[in-house]
């Protein structure tokens, strides 16, 4: 087990300052209509994920002048990301938040403070490495993850962006969630059930396609609309999704929300049920996953929490991230929700 010294590491990104007649380094995305300096640089972005859409993402917000990005990953770099990802041959084997925060803050000429923390999102949430932060961004590719991460961002009521790219490389969605409006599943919704959610779900797969070109079409909508939430440019969607072939079309929407969402709907209580951490948070997770990988391609969620005993309002959370740990962290946003502060 690594120390939290290990897991955690800051760059901070200084202000270019030299003589320059064609103009500073923001001088001309300043001429931008909407674009503000300033908000941008008041803001901490937290990006779940840092391989191929946090590569992107992240490059263009330390470029532009994002005050802090935080990037969670718990993975290590591998050959095969070297193709889409900004990663470099000394960066093998190593984690690749921190080493994206590195790569990263060397492409800072406005300040930016880039921070890599090497573990899951939730992970580093629990563990009290996040801090404050104005928007999540999501940019992984596990289906229960990407879920806990919209149902962390409900309870604390901050913007999220979640971006996504299909399993052939061909298209890709962002979604982006401001509070009080449509959650990530009023786009794609569906029932709660236990034997739908083994059924669908589909764990991160190592080895399936996945290529540069439609992570670039999707992070740079992903970028507009951060700043869209924290300036005046203007915005018309809160979903649009790419087809890098062009024989579907494209998707320009307004996702509204849905009153019977799962996680957002009105029918959702938000109370907190004291019997999950007696409902059995010990799993014998490795038996489990036997059991589901065995139905699934290659799922390595823990579903042995799902007992009748805990509401099914909370079940994608525990299974998703594994134990206990993470009930509490919602009973801890839970608490806070009801004291009338979210952060
Ligand atoms: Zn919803």
């Amino acid at each position: 087990m690594f120390t939290i010294w290990k897991l955690k590491k800051t760059f901070r990104g200084r202000h270019l300052r030299v003589r320059a007649h064609g103009g500073g380094v923001a001088d001309r995305q300043s001429k931008v209509p909407g674009f503000s300096q300033e908000a941008l640089s008041r803001v901490t972005a937290v990006c779940a994920g840092a391989g191929g859409l946090g590569s992107h993402i992240g490059e263009a917000l330390v470029r532009k002048g994002v005050g802090h990005l935080v990037l969670c990953d718990e993975d290590t770099v591998e050959p095969s990301n070297l193709n889409r990802q900004k990663f470099y041959k000394r960066d093998l084997w190593k984690n690749k938040a921190i080493r994206l925060a590195r790569n990263l803050s060397a492409e800072s000429f406005l300040g930016t403070v880039v921070t890599g923390i090497g573990l899951n999102f939730m992970e580093a949430v629990e563990s009290g490495l996040v801090g404050r932060c104005d928007c999540i961004i999501s940019g992984i590719d596990d289906e229960l993850a990407r879920e806990a991460i919209v149902e962390y961002t409900l309870l604390a009521g901050i913007p999220l962006i979640t971006t996504a790219v299909s399993g052939d490389g061909d298209s890709g969605y962002v979604h982006v969630q401001k509070p009080g409006e449509a959650c990530w599943r009023c786009a794609f919704p569906r029932e709660r059930r236990l034997r739908d959610d083994l059924a669908n779900y589909r764990a991160a797969c190592p080895g399936t396609p996945a290529i540069k070109d439609i992570l670039m079409l999707v992070s740079g909508a992903a970028v507009y609309a951060l700043d869209a939430l924290f300036m005046d440019r203007p915005i018309a969607w809160n979903y649009r999704e790419f087809r890098l072939a062009g024989f579907m079309p494209d998707v320009i929407r307004r996702v509204e929300r849905l009153p019977s969402c799962c996680l957002c709907g009105s029918a959702i209580k938000k109370e907190t049920d004291t019997r999950i951490l007696d409902a059995g948070a010990k799993p014998d997770g490795k038996e489990m996953n036997r059991e589901v990988a065995g139905r699934t391609d290659c799922a390595t969620g823990i579903w042995a929490l799902q007992t009748v005993l805990i509401p099914e309002s909370m079940r994608m959370k525990i299974t998703g991230w594994g134990g206990s740990k993470w009930a509490s962290v919602v009973q801890h946003e839970n608490a806070k929700l009801s004291k009338g502060g979210a952060r």
